[in-house]
């Protein structure tokens, strides 16, 4: 018998009947003898409401409480699973993510999963129940507090059950298909890939297909455990991330060009850049704003620097950052104004990200320059440009993402010949 591991979003539990659908298709899973394991989210967009709500009542909710409240979605979730499940006659223990053992760091609302210790889960196996987790959430090993594994967390909340649990596999049912070239709610002819390696997958999840949260891919790598995303609509197979773009096998397909060269096209329209307008072309500058931005916590993306006009000495640094931190960045470096002698800040956050995906890219030149062209012919402007050695991001106006999207995804040959990218549910909120 063994042991089987799933994961449905809330798109997959957005009301009654949605989470008997789901009770039914867990409860086949047992019936084909095996030992079940589910992390759930919390039911559709319930995670935002509990956000906008908190937002009514303080502009600036302590952490501590922002995470009890979010947790509260799942919690709702796992019991309600649990009793459509002992409705059609199997029995079920739902626990949240303290009680199931997963315990994180003490960051509210971006905790990290530091160790699992599912003694009440295996236990609740051996009694024969089918158990349920509530995503997203953990405790912290120092302050015992309850926390947050940051948006989308309940992808590595099923990862880390599955992993400690030694389970072959860790199924993620979700409201597309599998993982496809482009996000199918904007790219309608988008592709589903069978595979995808987990550097290939980390590059997409980190810069915006958020079809798994970045910490599940991380996690699943580090364990080597595939994840297998699928939907939870459909019968159909999804797609297996597993596997790396070092792997033997992998570079032997590259080498007699049978390896695909792109796995995708990924967006994300979250991003803000900011420009220090004026800066001083004094040595230990740049450090000392990005020192600051370091100290506020703030992960800085991109960075773009201008040669200094020879008549001012002046020159002008661009970055990219979460639009979140936005107001936190323009007061860290308001606080250094008169220190390092800028003229002026200008924050823009109608900006968005596109970046191409692809292992083969490292055997395979021009790249670059046929992402540029194709943005160019949509009549799009590009505003920053990044690189890594499997990736190229562009950042454009964010009323131009889709079309950058469409025109990349359309460059590289990527279009279905007939569609095969459905939508089932959710709002992509
Ligand atoms: P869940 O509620 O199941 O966690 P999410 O909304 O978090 O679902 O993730 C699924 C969504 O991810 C899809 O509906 C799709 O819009 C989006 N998405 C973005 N990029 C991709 C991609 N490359 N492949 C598939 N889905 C993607
Ligand atoms: N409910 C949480 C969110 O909306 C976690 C998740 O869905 O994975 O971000
Ligand atoms: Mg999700």
């Amino acid at each position: 018998m063994g042991i089987v591991v799933q994961k449905y979003g809330g798109s997959s539990l957005s009301d009654a009947d949605a989470i008997k659908r789901v009770a039914r298709r867990i409860t086949e899973a047992k019936k084909a003898g095996n030992d079940v394991v589910v992390a759930v989210s919390a039911m559709g967009d319930s995670t935002d409401e509990l956000l906008d709500l908190a937002d009514q009542v303080s502009p600036m909710p302590p952490a501590r409480e922002l995470d009890m409240l979010l947790t509260s979605g799942e919690r709702i979730s796992m019991a309600l699973v649990a009793m459509a499940i002992a409705d059609l006659g199997y029995t079920a223990r739902s626990f949240t993510g303290s009680q199931a053992g997963v315990i994180t760091d003490s960051m509210h609302g971006e905790a990290k999963i530091i160790d699992v210790t599912p003694g009440r889960i295996t236990e609740a196996i051996g009694d024969g129940h089918i158990v349920i987790v509530a995503g997203f959430q953990g405790v912290s090993q120092d302050t015992k507090e309850i926390t947050t594994l940051g948006r989308g967390g309940t992808d590595t909340t099923a990862v880390a059950l599955a992993a400690a649990l030694d389970a072959d596999v860790c199924e993620i049912y979700t409201d597309v298909d599998g993982v496809f070239t482009a996000d199918p709610r904007i790219v309608p002819s988008a592709k589903k890939l069978d595979t995808v390696t987990f550097e290939e997958m980390l590059e997409l999840a980190a810069n915006g297909a958020k079809v798994l949260h970045l910490r599940s891919v991380e996690y699943a790598r580090r364990h080597f455990l595939p994840i297998h995303v699928r939907s939870s609509f459909s019968e159909l197979k999804g797609t297996t991330v597993a596997g790396s773009i070092d792997d033997e096998a992998r570079l032997e397909q590259e080498r007699t060009m049978e390896a695909p060269i792109i796995a995708g096209v990924a967006h994300d329209r979250s991003e803000a850049k900011i420009t220090v307008v004026g800066v001083p072309d004094k040595v230990g500058t740049a450090a000392r704003i990005f020192e600051v931005l370091a100290d506020a916590q703030i992960n800085i993306d991109m960075i773009v620097q201008n040669v200094s006009a020879a008549s001012t000495n002046k020159t002008d640094i661009s970055f990219t950052l979460p639009g979140a931190d936005g107001k936190k960045a323009t007061s860290a470096l308001e606080g250094i104004k008169a220190e390092i002698e800028y003229d002026s800040l200008t924050y823009d956050d109608k900006v968005g990200k596109v970046s191409l995906v692809g292992a083969g890219m490292r055997s395979h030149p021009g790249i670059s320059a046929k992402v540029f062209k194709a943005v160019a012919d949509a009549g799009v402007n590009i505003e920053m440009i990044s690189t890594s050695e499997i990736r190229v991001s562009v950042v454009v106006s964010e009323t131009e993402v889709d079309a950058a999207v469409a025109a990349v995804h359309t460059a590289f040959e990527l279009d279905a010949d007939q569609v095969e990218a459905v939508v089932y549910g959710g709002t992509g909120r």
